[in-house]
């Protein structure tokens, strides 16, 4: 990587920022693509006082990730519809000064599942009510699908079936319904908890599309227990390439290839 007088910035600002994989991804693309560009880790306390930064020091592009996705929107210029929508922002683009908000874990998600299933006329099952949960159950709503939320909290849950005007389950409850398609959004399963799972095996049906939104581990235990009673699966690093790679495509309007950046974060996982 060649760094000098013309290298463009770009990075995440969150707080815990280490464990990301965001600048893995994003050098990756930008070196495959030959730009003069580098993508830092910023570990911050104030997005206000990051806010100014970006537009003080000129960086380009920056994801969004915990605990800054909402809070950082009063502070920005302009924000996509979809991300107001969604109420929250995981990328900004700067805009000769005007700073952007996008949300693409919504449309991550999306590609991720349209990878493996049509989705107009599905049903789909939320294990969540955070702001992955959100942002999925908007995309997938808009795109046709009947979704509901199972989710710990009956308070977050029904606030969060209430804004998309679907139905909230107790987790007790979840397997109450039958779903064309789980998406699991809870930390549940995260490193290094990786023996747990919220859902019970007896919902998982042959032919069902499970997708479980954690990449650490790759191979959850609700993704190796949806597999072997027959489902389609899908992991979390899928989601996340392609989040990734639409962030890439805001802020230089190139796509880098998929499959590459797949096996650089591979590597990246097995390494850290
Ligand atoms: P969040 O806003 O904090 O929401 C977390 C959700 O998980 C809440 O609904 C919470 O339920 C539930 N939860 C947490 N611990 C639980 C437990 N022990 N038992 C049952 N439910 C529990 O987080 P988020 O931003 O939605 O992110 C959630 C996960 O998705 C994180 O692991 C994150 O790394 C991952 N993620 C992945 C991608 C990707 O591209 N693959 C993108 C975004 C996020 P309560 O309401 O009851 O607290």
């Amino acid at each position: 990587m060649k760094v000098d007088q013309h290298t463009a910035l770009y990075g995440v600002i969150g707080n815990p920022v280490r464990h990301s994989l965001s600048p893995a991804l994003h050098n990756a693309a930008f070196s495959v693509t030959d730009l003069n560009a580098v993508y830092l880790a910023f570990e911050a306390k104030d997005i206000e006082e990051c806010i100014r930064g970006i537009k003080a020091l000129g960086i380009k592009g920056i994801s969004i990730t915990i605990p800054f996705k909402t809070a950082v929107m009063p502070y920005l210029d302009e924000i996509d519809p979809l991300a107001r929508r969604i109420g929250a922002v995981n990328t900004i683009v700067n805009h000769n000064g005007r700073l952007k908000g996008y949300n693409t874990d919504a449309l991550g998600a999306l590609k991720a599942l349209e990878e493996k299933t049509k989705l107009p006329g599905m049903t789909c099952l939320i294990i969540g009510a955070g702001g992955a949960a959100r942002a999925i159950g908007f995309m997938l709503k808009e795109k046709g699908v009947a979704v509901s939320i199972g989710n710990r909290s009956p308070k977050r849950g029904k606030e969060l079936a209430r804004s998309l005007e679907c139905l909230y389950l107790p987790l007790d409850e979840i397997g109450v319904g039958k779903a064309d398609i789980l998406v699991q959004t809870t930390p549940v399963g995260m490193y290094p908890h990786i023996d747990q799972c919220l859902i019970p095996e007896h919902i998982l049906e042959e032919g069902m599309v499970v997708m479980d939104i954690i990449y650490n581990p790759l191979e959850t235990r609700l993704k190796k227990m949806a597999a072997e009673r027959g489902c389609t699966t899908i992991n979390g690093l899928r989601m996340f390439i392609h989040q990734g790679m639409e962030q890439f495509r805001l802020w230089t309007g190139l796509s880098a290839p998929l499959n590459l950046i797949q096996t650089v974060l591979e590597e990246e996982l097995r390494t850290t």
